[in-house]
């Protein structure tokens, strides 16, 4: 039983391949965590870190309370099951199942205790003397979990373990193992590249994709909420259907349009109030999903529905109890290949559709997403990270929903009217302005509070579900971005970013031993950051030389981070002039030119000309510069 954390993790092979970038996820005791994605996008290798029998290059790794970076396989107290059994052919089930507790020396009565229990639990008492070729693929398997159960370690891995077994097998195996989880209660992590497999077995899923989570969530959130078109894509079946189209807003309705045809559905604008309002200038190109399930051709839903298109009918996939009908939403399409016209509808009606039939089908427009044809990221996300509000300056008070805020001297800015984004976790609620809570939804760990200001609703973010009555809100307005007619004022950068390097120095002290100065020599290590040598802290230094050869770690360029706040003026340090100042009225924040750079130093002092800047590494962030590696 064990919990896992997962801390920044990243594996480069030495063929400079990216497996695994930026890996970061806590996983709880007893939780059953599925990664899941396309061959290639480095599950597998996420999987042999944690085992050990892969290099972690960056990031640090904890089973229970331990780091576990530089411990041995063997002493990790994970058990891991392979695709292939990996059985030795030439002992019975029984010497296979045992042969791991022999390894470790463990008497006979216990190991014999052992393997009967791990027989029993699998159901594969009777089979103890054969040999693995008298057994089918499933008992193979079943002998090859009974290995690592016995075991007993604090968790389980499994790595596309069903994948050699036929569809009927791999159904009810995946049952026993879901079982076995059950019984063991201990914390499984299981590889598959199939998204039912996902589906079914996993408490919570990550999704991946060339090296990078997509998504870390639940089944259902994973098919209810899928943060990218990737994932929306990846999970269910048939995949779901993906149109392009625009999206124009006129007063409380939304007109979507369908590209290369001439469907149009007008949509409350409830649905989609999440979005930003640059999607819906009917120009902005947008991905339009909706799953197979949520279209409908049965007569009187299409006759009572609002939301419907004409499909013409290319095939059909009956599959028993419900058909799979294929074809296109442009009657010149030919419902085959993957075009945005494309359209697949899950049906359990009994009429029979031919190649050519044009027919009507109505959306359940309340489960229709929609995503960024750049980027492919939902528009609609659960906890939108940015309010976009219209605003007028004037005289440097900022009023937008009827609200006047005097603007501090770090966001002057001149007259006019224009847009100032307001992200949602900067409103705060403690503030002076009197708002109006209408909705409170809990996203995982967090709340997103809908709050009206005048009548104009806002997105804050909250991590308790009560907040204060009566509601009175404030902005962080460090954290907005306004603009107004060509001007723009961005947002305090959140993070100072500072090159340089490890060193490492001969030295010798001298130290008092019983009255006698004698000299010691010793090796100390050192930042040297702007030209500016700073004692190496020790958990710095631990994780370079842990994550890099000695060679790298006394080669490679590194960018260090801190927050504004843990930077201290001092009378030696990184030299520095200040040229300016943000002052956002409670705060300020010192503008400091260091070489070519312009960092911002929280000052609460006065401060002016040449200065000496001393960061506090120990809160630091350190990536390796030329990979992007995130070390500390
Ligand atoms: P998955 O399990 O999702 O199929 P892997 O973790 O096996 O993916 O691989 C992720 C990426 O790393 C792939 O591009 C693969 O080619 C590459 N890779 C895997 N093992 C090695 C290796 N030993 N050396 C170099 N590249 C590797």
């Amino acid at each position: 039983m064990a919990s896992l954390s997962l801390k920044h993790i990243y594996k480069v092979y030495p063929n400079g391949t990216k497996a695994v970038n930026d890996f970061n996820m806590e996983i709880a005791d007893k939780e059953f965590i599925v990664f899941v994605g396309p061959s290639g996008c480095g599950k597998s290798t996420m999987l042999r870190m944690i085992a050990g029998l892969e290099d972690i290059s960056a990031g640090e790794l904890s089973i229970g309370d331990v780091v576990v970076n530089d411990v041995e396989p063997k002493d990790r107290d994970i058990a891991m099951v392979f695709q292939n059994y990996a059985l030795y052919p030439h002992m019975t089930v029984y010497e296979n199942i045992a042969f791991g507790l022999r390894v470790r020396k463990m008497s006979n009565e216990e190991i014999h205790e052992r393997v009967v229990q791990a027989s029993e639990i699998l159901g594969i008492k009777e089979y103890l003397d054969k040999k693995p070729k008298e057994m089918s693929g499933g008992q193979r398997q079943r002998v090859s979990l009974g290995r690592a159960i016995v075991r007993d370690p604090k968790v389980m891995l499994l790595d596309e373990p069903l994948s050699n077994l036929d569809a009927k097998l791999r159904t009810q195996m995946r049952a026993e193992i879901l079982k076995l989880h059950a019984k063991l209660n201990t914390t499984f992590i299981y590889v598959t590249h199939d998204q039912v497999e996902a589906m079914t077995m996993g408490t919570r899923i990550v999704v991946m994709k060339s090296g990078f989570v997509q998504q870390i969530d639940t089944p259902k959130n994973l098919y209810r909420y899928p943060k990218n078109k990737f994932v929306a894509g990846f999970i269910g079946t048939p995949q779901m259907n993906f149109f392009e189209g625009t999206l124009k807003k006129s007063g409380e309705k939304v007109e979507v349009a369908f590209k290369y045809t001439d469907a149009r559905m007008t949509l409350p604008y409830e649905y989609l109030r999440k979005a930003r309002p640059k999607y819906f200038d009917g120009n902005s190109e947008v991905y339009i999903g909706i799953r197979a399930e949520d279209i409908s051709l049965a007569p009187n839903v299409v006759a009572a529905s609002p939301y419907k298109v004409k499909m013409i009918v290319s095939h059909v996939e009956d599959l028993g109890d419900e058909s799979l009908v294929y074809g296109d939403i442009n009657m010149n399409g030919d419902g085959y290949s993957e075009s945005s016209t494309r359209i697949i509808v899950k049906t359990t009606l009994s009429h029979t559709y031919r190649p050519g039939d044009v027919c009507e089908v109505a959306f359940n427009v309340k489960k229709m997403h929609y995503f960024d044809k750049e980027t492919e990221e939902t528009i609609v996300p659960r906890i939108p990270d940015i309010n976009e509000v219209e605003c007028e300056v004037q005289d440097g008070t900022l009023e937008f929903c009827e609200t006047s805020i005097k603007l501090p001297p770090a966001l002057s800015i001149g007259n006019g009217s224009g847009t100032v984004l307001i992200p949602s976790d900067c409103i705060m609620f403690h503030g002076t302005i009197p708002a109006q809570i209408v909705d409170c939804e809990q996203v995982g760990d967090r709340y997103l509070v809908s709050v009206e200001l005048k009548g104009r609703r806002l997105y804050a973010v909250s991590s308790e579900e009560k907040v204060p009555e009566p509601c009175l809100i404030g902005f962080d307005l460090k954290k907005i971005t306004l603009s107004v007619g060509n001007e723009i004022v961005q947002p305090l950068e959140e993070m100072v970013r500072l090159d340089g390097r490890f060193e490492k120095k001969k030295e010798t002290t001298e130290c008092d031993v019983n009255g006698k100065l004698k000299k010691k020599k010793s090796i100390n290590f050192y930042l040297n950051v702007c030209e500016t040598l700073f004692p190496a802290p020790e958990h710095i230094s631990q994780k370079l030389f842990s994550a890099l050869s000695p060679r790298e770690v006394f080669s490679s360029l590194f960018t260090f981070e801190f927050s504004p706040y843990d930077i201290e003026f001092t009378q030696e340090g990184i030299e520095g002039d200040v040229v300016s100042f943000c002052e956002y009225g409670t705060e300020r924040f010192a503008r400091v030119r260091i070489g070519e750079n312009i960092v911002n130093v929280f000052t609460d002092k006065p401060v002016s000309g040449k200065v000496y800047l001393s960061p506090r590494f120990d809160r630091a962030g350190v990536v390796e510069a030329a990979r992007g590696i995130k070390l500390v």
